[in-house]
């Protein structure tokens, strides 16, 4: 498939926010990628046009009934300007997956990657250079079909934008606090848990609003079934260490598959680390909290890479991990996948993708 470029006139390009103040989510590029989709037709009209508004007819699907899924990935600068993307295919495959939970359109692995790199080619000077900054990706596809009534949209815009993004860790990498919910769940056996689907956000805010005005950074969500094994924390991944055993959730639906989840566990096996994929209740985090042997915990995520947790708040009492401080793991990992995605280390697994 043909992209058609149309490039904004140089004068009218925006002026580079400062690499220092980057933050997240806040700043935009100058273009964006979009296709259309119609059933019978299939995809069409793939362009790389001027960053702008979108038109909607007020019943489009998706403002009604959520048919909406996203990913998130970025693009990293190294050392000698080259441009890397960490595991592209997987970020594609599993907006395919989302697609296909919520009766959305596939896509077609190879046209979704050459839009990817060619946006990102085309917008090569917004990758910032500062240490730990990116260029964020945020693909996403929404209904279109202007008609009322539940039932799978027949047309569907995808769209890629992105922005630049700082280091996460702008004041070195500190555990956070993070508050058991036991009210409220994300994601229930049979849901929508294990796709990027946007409901799935908004029905997280509530607990995560209880969890902030407590003064705690995330929600870590336990299962909806039985309300006592651990799943997620926020937006991530959740990994704990017992002794010296690396241990994390296992997939199982209601768990988000992350890059970042997948990449932590290969690399911890290959640095001979003793991995376990199983169910964790609560209570034997806290009573291996209490006992000494829960060593670490942290979170895995596109964002931030990895981050500590420091201090967990549950049924009315705060518990701390390993001092409040940054285990030795999180730290090893840490680094290790950020200098591959920078393009710094050796790349065993063969993550990285040169796309300039
Ligand atoms: C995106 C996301 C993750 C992390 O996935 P990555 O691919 O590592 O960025 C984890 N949990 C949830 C709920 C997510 O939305």
């Amino acid at each position: 498939m043909k992209i058609k470029i149309v490039k904004v006139l140089p004068k009218y390009l925006k002026p580079k926010p400062d690499q220092s103040k980057l933050g997240f989510g806040k700043h935009f590029t100058d273009h964006m990628f979009t296709m259309k989709y119609k059933e019978g037709e299939g995809w069409y009209n793939p362009v790389i046009e001027p960053y702008q508004l979108l038109q909607l007819d007020p019943t489009s699907m998706c403002l009604h009934y959520g048919q909406e899924i996203f990913e998130g990935l970025k693009a990293y600068r190294g050392p000698k300007d080259e441009i890397y993307l960490f595991r592209p295919m997987e970020n594609i495959r599993r907006m395919n997956v989302s697609a296909a939970r919520l009766c959305m359109a596939q896509m077609d692995e190879t046209v979704f990657f050459d839009a990817l790199k060619q946006f990102v080619v085309l917008e090569h000077e917004w990758i910032p250079r500062e240490p730990g900054s990116s260029l964020y990706i945020r693909p996403t596809m929404i209904a279109t079909e202007p008609a009322l009534g539940v039932h799978p949209s027949s047309e569907y815009l995808f769209f890629i934008i992105a922005g630049p993004v700082g280091a996460y860790y702008a004041h070195g990498f500190g555990p956070t606090k993070i508050y058991v919910s036991q009210e409220y769940v994300r994601a229930a056996p049979g849901g929508t848990g294990n796709i990027k689907a946007a409901g799935n956000y908004a029905a997280s805010l509530y607990a995560s609003r209880i969890a902030s005005d407590m003064g705690y950074t995330q929600v870590l969500w336990l299962d909806a079934k039985e309300n006592k094994y651990v799943e997620e924390v926020g937006t991530s991944n959740i990994f704990f260490v017992i002794g010296d055993e690396l241990i994390t959730p296992p997939l199982g639906g209601t768990i988000l598959p992350g890059v970042t989840r997948d990449s932590v566990l290969k690399l911890a096996v290959h640095l001979g680390v003793k991995v376990t994929e199983r169910r964790l209740a609560i209570d034997e985090v806290i009573e291996k909290i209490e006992n000494g042997t829960l060593k670490e915990a942290f979170a895995s995520g596109t964002a931030a890479i990895i981050s500590p947790v420091g201090q967990i708040f549950f049924r009315n009492r705060e518990y701390i991990i390993n001092e409040g401080r940054t285990g030795a793991l999180a730290d090893r990992l840490y680094s290790e996948i950020l200098h591959i995605q920078y393009g710094i280390a050796e790349d065993p697994f063969g993550w990285r993708v040169q796309i300039a």
